[in-house]
């Protein structure tokens, strides 16, 4: 199928792209980054656009670059470029797990890391991984710019912070703490398709003790979800398996799962406490040698 007829503006710079959202705000416009998910919605006519704003020519908004001692994506790059990358590997090793989790290579040679985040799937690995990592985004309009932490950004279900007139431009990820370890585990009928459930963990040890953990869970909720009552329960503990198994539980409390054909929502749940105490075992050993 084709999508139904609309304008098309392809900006080449930032605020090109800017003013044209801000002049398109009650005109159905939408911005088309590698058009992964937002092509099959509108050739299948699920939903119809107005004004289509391109910003496949932004190039200055492909990058990744180190930042305060952490890192900066620009919302333009490909997952690709960002799976390859060694400064994604060293500053940001959860992104460079789970990358590859994420469609085929076709979907990542277009997608980009910021039209992931941007679409807000709570099944979708990176908005979980930009939530477990405390990463902020950029989003730009007219006249400026403005910082949501991902804690704020994901509001339900592919519904983020950004309004009609702004763009994300940046991912901003702070650096790892101190002898850290990361895991992302998903639950996922085959390689390359949505995670069923996903856990992504950090955790940190100082003198054999978890001095923080880090925990967001993917496909129990209308957004990403944070598990931050198992973190606390994780913090000072030693990392054992029983201390791993009760954030488990507690970070199953915090799912609120729906049913489907994958799974009801008591598989979800029990999935969300078996997922996160795999991941906490994964994330533990890594940091004991980091
Ligand atoms: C076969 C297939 C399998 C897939 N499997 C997975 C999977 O396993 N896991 C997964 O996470 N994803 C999967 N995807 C989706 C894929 O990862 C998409 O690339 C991603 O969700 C969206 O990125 P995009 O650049 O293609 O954005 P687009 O499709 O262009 O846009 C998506 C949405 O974000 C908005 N948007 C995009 N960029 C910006 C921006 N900079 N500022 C503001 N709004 C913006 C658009 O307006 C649109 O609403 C799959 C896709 C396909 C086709």
């Amino acid at each position: 199928m084709k999508p139904a007829p609309f304008f098309y503006h392809a900006p080449t710079s930032v605020d090109e792209a800017v003013a044209l959202l801000q002049d398109l705000q009650e005109e159905d416009s939408k911005v088309l980054a590698g058009g992964q998910s937002l092509m099959p919605v509108l050739n299948m006519r699920l939903a119809r656009v107005k004004h289509l704003i391109d910003i496949n020519k932004l190039h200055d908004l492909d990058y990744i670059r180190p930042f305060d001692g952490g890192l900066a994506i620009g919302a333009l790059t490909r997952h690709r470029m960002a799976e390859h990358s060694t400064d994604v590997a060293t500053r940001a090793p959860l992104i460079t797990e789970a990358l590859p989790l994420v469609g085929d290579r076709q979907v990542r040679f277009r997608g980009t890391i910021g039209g992931s985040i941007a679409h807000a799937d709570p099944v979708a690995e990176l908005p979980t991984i930009a939530l477990a990592l405390d990463a902020d985004l950029v989003v730009s309009k007219r006249g400026g710019s403005r910082t949501v932490p991902a804690s704020e950004f994901f509001i339900t279900f592919l519904t983020t912070a950004i309004e009609d007139d702004e763009l994300l431009t940046e991912i901003r990820i702070p650096a790892p703490p101190a002898h850290s370890g990361h895991a992302f585990l998903e639950l996922s009928r085959q390689l390359g398709t949505y995670a069923i459930v996903s856990a992504a963990a950090v955790v940190a040890l100082d003198g054999g003790r978890i001095s923080e953990a880090r925990l967001a869970l993917g496909g129990v909720g209308s957004t990403p979800i944070r598990a931050l009552r198992a973190e606390e329960s994780l913090r000072g503990q030693a990392p054992t398996i029983e201390a791993f198994t009760e954030a488990g539980r507690l970070a199953s409390e915090a799912t609120d799962p729906s049913a489907d054909v994958h799974g009801s929502i008591e598989y979800r749940r029990e999935m969300a406490a078996v997922y996160v105490r795999r991941a906490l075992k994964v994330a533990a050993e890594r940091a004991a040698v980091a």
